[in-house]
């Protein structure tokens, strides 16, 4: 099984801004299917934006919950819980 990385292009598209663009690739970098650069351009990005770092946390801890319980997709309410006490944590942080 050959394990190409597939090139994620750099800048935002045309009309796309840079939230969009970090969000748009969420699973590559989950995934691990980033290149070094992008990850780094994702890295820099949710550091200083609060609104995607939630994002990425929120599949991040989807993804890890959804991989112990083996199942195929998470259930939308559990999204939803992680979402709702990422966004408590946000606040009061
Ligand atoms: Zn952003």
């Amino acid at each position: 099984m050959s394990a190409d990385v597939t090139p994620i292009p750099h800048e935002p598209a045309e009309g796309e801004s840079d939230c969009e663009h970090a969000l748009g690739h969420l699973y590559e970098y989950l995934d691990s299917e980033m290149t070094e650069d992008d990850e780094h351009r994702m890295r820099a990005h949710v550091a200083h934006c609060s609104p995607c770092l939630a994002e990425l946390s929120v599949e991040e801890l989807v993804k890890k919950l959804v991989k112990r319980s083996c199942a195929e997709q998470a259930p939308a309410t559990l999204r939803l819980r992680i979402r709702e006490q990422i966004t408590v944590m946000r606040v009061s942080g």
